[in-house]
């Protein structure tokens, strides 16, 4: 299964794909089997400290790559901190690192990470004119959705990124960076399609297919596409 182009008819053509590039093995429609298995949490989740929400872009950086909040950073090579234009006006947000992320540092490389590119550009959008960034900074072990734990602990980082970007619109990719930015367990197939608001910051939302997904599941990028086009739309003309 190749990965198909994504060319909005009026703008730029998608760059050719590599085959050979791993699929993210993430399961975005399915149940979190690590939950049934995990122990209750009886403990307050570490947090990484109550000054994230002061710090600069490179003392945030560098609070992420020394952070041990969370169990995660046992079992992680490097924290993947986010990557593209600190000023974007896309935000992108994800689930969490993968093999290929962990190894590399970056958000969205492999297969996965070149259909999301694909898929921007179709919006007319490199991937450096967006920022991209994870729900999680470290890789869970064997790709398992990240716990409720993981996400507390490392949810600053996240809000102060946001808080410093500043972005006119926010991308949540897959069911995990969906439910989790909004704060409910509302299937992907109807959180997509719509605009929401990312809690008190009052950014539009939308939310759309994890491009892992979309890979196993092509039929269904002609929906993804239109959550794009509402994107597209929502920074053009923002909702009053
Ligand atoms: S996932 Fe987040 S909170 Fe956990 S160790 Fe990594 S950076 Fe820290």
């Amino acid at each position: 299964m190749g990965i198909l182009r994504w060319q909005r008819r009026d703008r730029v053509a998608s760059p050719d794909m590599s085959d050979g590039a791993r699929v993210l093995a993430d399961q975005p429609q399915s149940g979190n089997q690590d939950a049934a298995v995990t122990a209750p949490v009886t403990e307050a989740p570490a947090q990484p400290g109550s000054d994230i929400a002061t710090l600069d872009w490179e003392a945030l950086r560098s609070r992420v790559s020394a952070c041990t909040a969370c169990a995660l950073h046992t079992s992680r090579t490097q924290t993947v901190f986010g990557v593209g234009n600190p000023s974007a006006d896309w935000l992108v947000i994800g689930e969490a690192p993968g093999a290929d992320e962990d190894k590399q540092g970056e958000p969205f490389v492999g297969r996965a990470g070149q259909l999301l590119n694909a898929m921007l550009l179709a919006c007319g959008l490199k991937r450096e004119q967006v920022y991209i960034a994870n729900i999680l900074k470290c890789r869970p072990p064997n790709n398992r959705d990240p716990r409720p734990e993981e996400v507390i602990s490392c949810e600053a980082y996240l809000m102060r990124q946001i808080a410093l970007i500043q972005p006119k619109l926010i991308l949540a990719v897959g069911r995990i960076a969906a439910q989790n930015l909004l704060q409910c367990d509302t299937p992907i197939g109807k959180l997509r399609g719509q605009v929401h608001r990312f809690r008190d910051t009052g950014i539009p939302l939308v939310a759309t297919y994890h491009p892992a997904y979309l890979l196993r599941s092509p039929a269904e990028k002609r929906k993804a596409w239109q959550d794009l086009q509402l994107a597209m739309r929502t920074v053009d003309e923002p909702p009053a």
